[in-house]
């Protein structure tokens, strides 16, 4: 795909986004570059990235990755993007396409458990290992159908069953930047964006007023024990 599309859609005197010159260079790193941005646009989303033949293929996961094998989550193609934008976390100005604050979620090396990944592509069924600080172990990517405009750009990112399967609810236990540790409305004060749309991607602030005491409903052999927090 190129960046040609990553290109057409952006103003890069305007946005703080990288350009991509740098693009077609294949990285000489044995370990391909895994990525996944939350970035409160219109709608919040997790853009998944996986370095490819010298880009980052992209995936738009409106309500993000879950490590419960069960769940399917939507993912939707978009265009592939320059290497080094798995770095940027900042804000994207109004009014630009993706207008909005982007974090770096969680990141580092994925690898391929197919021998042949362009056709794994192509068939629409990948299966790869991710080594991310949030996300770790088996997961695929498959294609399912689409319609209209969707048609062929339409995935679902499912966990695999393994260790690291889990049912929490990794986007709300682990909300914060990988990489600067801060939330989107910190990423946008800092960065000159809308606080206020920026903090509706972040989790509610716990209530102080409701914390309580917790139910002793079920007493010592109640079996939804609570984790203790971290
Ligand atoms: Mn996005």
């Amino acid at each position: 795909m190129a960046l040609e599309d990553y290109k057409k859609k952006r103003r890069f005197g305007i946005s703080p986004e990288p350009s991509g010159k740098s693009s077609g260079e294949k990285s000489q790193q044995p370990n391909f570059v895994y990525v996944i941005q939350k970035h409160r646009a219109t709608q919040l989303h997790y853009d998944f990235r996986l370095e490819w033949n010298g880009t980052l293929l992209s995936w738009a996961v409106p309500k993000g990755p879950s490590l419960d094998p069960s769940v399917k989550r939507l993912a939707m193609q978009v265009e592939d993007h320059p290497v080094e934008y798995a770095s940027f976390e900042g804000v994207i100005p109004e009014g630009e396409y993706g207008g909005g604050t982007v974090m770096v979620w969680d990141n580092g090396t994925w690898e391929p458990e197919v021998e042949d990944v362009d056709a794994a592509l192509q068939k629409g069924d990948l299966k790869f290992t991710l080594h991310g600080k949030k996300l770790k172990g088996s997961w695929v990517l498959v294609r399912t159908h689409g319609y209209g405009r969707s048609s062929g750009k339409s995935w679902l990112l499912i966990k695999h069953r393994d260790q690291y399967a889990s049912t929490g609810d990794i986007t709300t236990e682990e909300p914060r930047s990988i990489s600067s540790k801060r939330l989107l409305a910190d990423i946008a004060r800092e960065g000159g964006g809308d606080v206020e749309k920026a903090a509706t991607g972040d989790p509610a602030p716990k209530s102080t007023k409701k914390k309580a005491v917790p139910s002793v409903k079920g007493g010592p052999k109640s079996p939804r024990r609570r984790k203790s927090a971290p």
